[in-house]
Order: C-alpha cells, then structure tokens, then sequence
C-alpha cells in the first residue's frame, strides 16, 4: 500500500512510536487541534494523527467526537489506504487478557454506550462497523484478536456490561467504532491496535491502573505499531486476512 494512516487519542500514547517512526512534524489543519506527523517505512507513506489538545480544558481531546473529525480530516487530504486507530484500551481477566497485551481489531466495532430501544435505531446506535479481515496478520505477528468495543467513558456501569456481554466486546476504549464510522463512510478500510492498560473485572480502579501502565503500554504499542506498520506496507489491504 502506498499510504497508511494511524489515528491516535493521546500525546503519550503517541510519543514512542514517533520517535521510532522518525517522523516529521507537518502542518495540520488551522484552528483544530490535530497534529500530524510523516514518516516513510519502505516506501509506504505513514502519517500520524494525534488528536491534540482540548484547547479550553488543556488535556488530550480523548473520545468519539475528536476522533471521528480527526479520522475525517486526514482521510481527506492523504487519502490513505487503511486506517489504524491505535492507543491504550481496557481488557477482561475472564477473557483471557493482560496488561501490555496488544489486540488487534476482529470483525466489528461496535458502541456499548449508544442505547436507543426503537427498532431500526437500536443497530444503528450500536454501530458494528467493519473491522479489515486481520487474522493473518494477528497471527505473523503473535497478536490477539478481538472485538473492539467503545464509550465515551472510562468506567463501565451496568448498562455497559450488559451490551458488552451481549456484543462479545473484548477490547474497551473510546475512540474506534467512530474511527471505523468514518472510515466505512469513505469507504477506507480500518483496524485497530490497542495495549492494555487496565483490567476492567480487577479491583483496582481503571484509571489507577491506567496511570500505572500508560507508559509501557505505549511503549509496547510502538514495538508492535512499527511490525504492523511494517506487515502492512508491501502488501495489499486484501492481504492482512
Ligand atoms: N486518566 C487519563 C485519561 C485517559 S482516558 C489522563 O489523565 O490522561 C482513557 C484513554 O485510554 C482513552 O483514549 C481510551 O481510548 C483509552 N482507554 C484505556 N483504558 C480504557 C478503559 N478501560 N475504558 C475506556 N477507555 C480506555
């Protein structure tokens, strides 16, 4: 492929891979608050988009919103070939899951937090999206797969794990089902690369323990990042299945 896209929610979580990548930062879009980045990996174009800080509350523009604009703006100027949305998710103890594991997206994302019981509205609210055939890929590279399921929260209520239970969502965060939105509107394949910071089932709060583990998490995201990015860049979307 000639052009790979990776979307990404936080400046920490971005920081190992661009400085792996090597990339340069480029000019982004006035008054947004995306950053853009560009690095060449054998030939194949890669730009990273970080979805930049909230400009009035001053923390990174984390969430759905953010990252369906952020996904739209550069799907439009570089016209990618596929779209990565990468970052830092929560995982299940009873699904199997570790901390500093990396997942790759499998068959669909899918909303957990979006419940409209009216028939018609009740899929659409919960979205399943595409996710690009990569069990191949998972399997090169020793990565897990699973479905990636999103919210615009850090905790998971009841309502939450009821949708989830029922979805079969293994990966939780808060920004892929609307990057896979925008990219089944464009018609651009998108996948998704998620560490785990936290375990949603251990009793440790989540946001303690995804203080504790965002540093390694995104360390071990970058190594895993650059052997996608790498799988991907001579072959064909069509190929990674
Ligand atoms: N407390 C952090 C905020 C991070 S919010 C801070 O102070 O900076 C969580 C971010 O990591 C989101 O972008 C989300 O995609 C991801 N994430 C990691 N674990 C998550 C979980 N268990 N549930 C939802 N999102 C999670």
């Amino acid at each position: 492929m000639k052009c790979i896209a990776v979307v990404m929610a936080m400046a920490s979580e971005a920081s190992p891979i661009l400085t792996q990548l090597g990339a340069q930062a480029i000019p982004a879009i006035p008054l947004m608050p995306f950053k853009f980045f560009e690095a060449d990996r054998n030939g194949c174009r890669v730009i990273v988009s970080v979805n930049g800080r909230d400009k009035r509350h001053g923390v990174d523009s984390i969430g759905t919103e953010a990252a369906a604009l952020n996904t739209y703006v550069v799907a439009r100027q570089y016209n990618p070939d596929l779209i990565i949305t990468a970052g830092t998710a929560g995982g299940w103890m009873h699904r199997g899951a570790e901390i500093g594991d990396v997942y790759v997206s499998d068959q669909k994302f899918v909303h957990h937090d979006r419940r409209i019981a009216i028939p018609g509205f009740e899929e659409y609210g919960i979205g399943s999206y595409p996710a690009v055939p990569a069990s191949g890929l998972a399997q090169a590279l020793n990565l897990k797969l699973g479905t990636v399921t999103t919210s615009n929260s850090l905790d998971e209520n009841d309502d939450d794990r009821r949708l989830i239970a029922k979805s079969g969502g293994v990966v939780k965060e808060m920004e892929a089902a609307a990057v896979a939105y925008v990219g089944e509107m464009l018609a651009i394949p998108v996948m998704a690369l998620k560490a785990i910071t936290d375990l949603v089932d251990h009793h440790t709060a989540t946001a303690d323990q995804f203080n504790a583990n965002l540093l390694m998490a995104s360390q071990r995201l970058a190594e895993k990042l650059l052997q996608v990015i790498d799988f991907c860049a001579p072959r064909s979307v069509a190929d990674l299945g």
